[in-house]
């Protein structure tokens, strides 16, 4: 069998891709990760004080950060288990449940606020304390401006804090668009503004989830692995001396950060043994040139009928073989 090591991933809080965490993750990130939930329960209370749909959303958004990273941390704890006869495969899929089940929280406060605006935009309401608006912006301006800060120290060692700082600097324009909407209500009755900036935000929120979704989907779909194409892992399979012919490729990501292989190898007529040391060559060369560390080969002389690059599961009726 293959080794099953787990390949090392950076730190941290990523938007735009499944959050990856591992245990090195430093002070700052999580003083950050401590100040995305104070701030936005603060926001939210004053935000229903106020009225301000644009207050809350900035809130829901902060918030949505905070959960996003709590449940990575939670997701990779529990991903560390080991295989059980029932979950064969582990614990790492977690990671990528508890990503989808949060963007789809998300989506759904959002749809919330979305219902909640339209009627605001309706009949706009008689009066937002902009004065209020402005205060409660100030804080999630202090705190995501903070948050920038600490990150930004640690960006320069990992890619994904440094995809957090750049999220980080996105909110913190946010809370500046949603203090300056609280000023102008301060001095001219334009309370439509709550409505169009919480708008915004919402789209914010859906076009940094987005991305998750999408990659989740596709994990859970067994889809190969983006950036991994098949064509080329076939060739570099048929390249090897030895290796007559390659079919019947599945390569699919069994978590976030970790690939699993399967392929037919056709090969002359010889002794089942003889197979072992190129089988060692083409698991050296998948992980290598591919980072797949798990793999399993089916030698094969007589054709199985399945010379595809693809297998035809689930389009015939399955047989015995
Ligand atoms: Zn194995
Ligand atoms: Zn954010
Ligand atoms: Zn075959």
């Amino acid at each position: 069998m293959t080794e099953h090591e787990e390949q090392g991933s950076g730190c941290g809080h990523q938007h735009g891709t499944i959050t990856v965490v591992d245990d090195s993750v430093g002070r700052s990130l999580r003083l950050a990760m401590w100040l995305n939930l104070f701030i936005p329960l603060c926001q939210i209370v004053g935000g229903i004080m106020a009225q301000s749909m644009a207050v809350i959303s900035d809130a829901v958004h902060n918030l949505g950060d905070f959960t996003s990273l709590l449940v990575a941390y939670v997701a990779h704890r529990i991903g560390k288990k080991d295989p059980t006869e029932d979950y064969t495969f582990g614990y790492r899929r977690v990671e990528v449940l508890a990503a989808l089940l949060n963007v789809a929280l998300i989506f759904g406060v959002c749809l919330f606020i979305l219902f909640e605006t339209a009627v605001r935009l309706q009949s706009p309401p008689e009066h937002i304390s902009g004065g209020l608006v402005a205060a409660l912006a100030a804080i999630g301006v202090v705190g995501n401006g903070f948050s920038f800060l600490f990150l930004r120290r640690e960006a320069e060692h990992s890619l994904n804090v440094r995809g957090a700082m750049l999220h980080m600097l996105a909110d913190l324009m946010t809370s500046v668009a949603v203090l300056v909407g609280g000023l102008v209500m301060l001095y001219r009755p334009w309370y439509w503004l709550d409505a169009v900036l919480s708008l915004f935000i919402v789209a914010f929120i859906i076009k940094s989830s987005w991305p998750i979704l999408i990659q989740a989907a596709r994990i859970l779909m067994e889809g190969t692995p983006p950036g991994m194409e098949l064509e080329v892992v076939r060739r570099e399979l048929e390249a090897v001396s030895g290796v007559e012919n390659a079919h019947h490729l599945h390569v699919w990501n069994i978590g976030p950060d970790t690939y699993s292989f399967t392929c037919h190898i056709v090969v002359p007529e010889q002794a089942l043994s003889e197979t072992k040391p190129l089988g060692e060559q083409l698991r050296g060369l998948l992980a290598e040139k591919f980072h797949i560390l798990h793999a399993v080969f089916e030698f094969e002389h007589l054709p199985c009928g399945e010379n595809d690059i693809l297998c035809r599961m689930g389009k015939s009726e399955p047989q015995m073989r």
